[in-house]
């Protein structure tokens, strides 16, 4: 019987669910990577439940139940720690029947090569790609080609397929802040056990979740201009004069972080794009539809597509191009709606109109914890898994 062959250009996430799913269903898969050692891109990344349940879908569920944060709670605070709300997450995994995971990058990019097992080329830079006829070829920096039946293009934010597959450039665009994240160990002076805390005040955030091995997954954002930069031995005198005057924990944070282990990278976006596929090349994850991380949702959105393209390559039996045009109505709106609904969550988060921040404001404060469950259900429950 004939095996369909599956090169995936890109070891991310999305890159590595997708060969983990894609094997399990029988397929061969290549799987390609540009950089010459995998490091996780990030420190932390909070896995709502409709992420793991594709993890699950894929055996993966036990795994990262154990690498993951226990997270019971949710809770915002002013920036002098008055708590604006408090917030009980059971009722919203007893909504949507699954627990969400934070986890440490590093943890997820190990349970995702130990799950897919296969070889992971390093160093294979993409630059092109080609279809004749049934086939499609991959062809690389270092003169390397690849061909298979289809081409998955789990390239991430700064995809090189991207434009192939749209036939026009389609840029990332700056949304007018900066993050820094990192892990510290657990500590009640920062953090209560098994609580998200996010402080929030002068359209910035200072925010900390559990994750596994008793750690902390913290980041800080702050709306600056484009271009700024931060040598390590800054970033700590950076933070402390952005968050000057905040609450003790965010001050404990501060002195508490490496430096040296601390990202800091300008947020941007993408799209939302027209298109996800062309012929047998299709986009997946960041490539297609990179999203401010406001909602927790990018790397989400990343598994859902595995989902859905695996399911539709496996069910479908008029061939692969038809299979991708499935994929690409299935996930088109979804994903557009989740990059558009988070882009205006950042700039609802991050000033760009201070009176509509000056009302989210007011709004966490009055308003219920199930209002706040109910909105993060809503983004999860409109999703293929439920
Ligand atoms: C600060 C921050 C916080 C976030 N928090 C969350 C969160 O809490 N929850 C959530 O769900 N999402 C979150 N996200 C989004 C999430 O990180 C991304 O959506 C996810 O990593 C996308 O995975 P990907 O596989 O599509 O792309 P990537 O992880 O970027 O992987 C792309 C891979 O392709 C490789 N590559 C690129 N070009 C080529 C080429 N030409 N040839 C070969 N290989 C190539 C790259 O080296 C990289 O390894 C966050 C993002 C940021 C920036």
């Amino acid at each position: 019987m004939y095996r369909l062959k599956v090169v995936i250009i890109g070891a991310g996430i999305g890159g590595l669910t997708a060969a983990i799913a894609l094997s399990q269903s029988g397929y061969e898969v290549e799987v390609y990577e540009r950089a010459q050692e995998l490091r996780p891109r990030g420190a932390g990344i909070s896995l709502w439940s409709n992420g793991v349940k594709v993890l699950n879908r894929f055996g993966l569920g036990e795994k990262i139940a154990a690498i993951g944060g226990q997270m019971d709670y949710m809770q915002y605070l002013s920036t002098q720690g008055e708590v604006m709300n408090h917030i009980q997450l059971q009722p919203l995994i007893d909504e949507v029947g699954q627990r969400p995971y934070p986890v440490a990058r590093a943890d997820l990019q190990a349970m995702l090569l130990e799950g897919f097992g296969g070889t992971v080329n390093l160093g294979y830079r993409c630059v092109a790609v080609e279809e004749h006829g049934e086939q499609v070829t991959a062809k690389f920096e270092n003169g390397h080609e690849a061909t298979g039946d289809l081409v998955i293009a789990a390239d991430g934010v700064r995809s090189t397929l991207r434009e192939y597959v749209l036939e026009h450039k389609v840029q990332p665009t700056y949304r007018d802040y900066v993050n820094w994240n990192g892990l510290v160990d657990a500590d009640e002076a920062i953090t209560p056990p098994n609580t998200w805390t996010i402080y929030v005040g002068n359209h910035q955030r200072a925010s900390m979740m559990p994750v596994g091995e008793n750690r902390l997954y913290f980041f800080f954002d702050v709306p600056l201009p484009i271009g700024t930069t931060a040598p390590p031995d800054l970033i700590r005198s950076e933070l402390a004069e952005h968050f000057k005057g905040w609450a003790d924990p965010v001050q404990t944070l501060i002195q508490r972080i490496d430096p040296e282990k601390t990202n800091r990278l300008e947020i941007s976006d993408v799209g939302p794009v027209d298109r996800m596929v062309r012929g047998r090349v299709a986009l997946l994850g960041d490539a297609a539809h990179a999203t401010c991380p406001d909602l927790g949702q990018g790397g989400c959105q990343a598994l859902e597509d595995v989902y859905m393209l695996n399911h539709f390559l496996v069910t479908t039996n008029i061939g692969v191009e038809d299979a991708l045009t499935r994929y690409e109505k299935a996930r088109k709106d979804r994903t557009r709606s989740i990059v558009e609904k988070a882009r205006n969550r950042a700039e609802v988060i991050h000033g760009k109109d201070p009176k509509i921040t000056a009302q989210w404001y007011d709004q966490l404060r009055q308003e219920s914890p199930s209002d706040v469950t109910g909105a993060i259900a809503k983004t999860i429950l409109t999703g293929p898994l439920h």
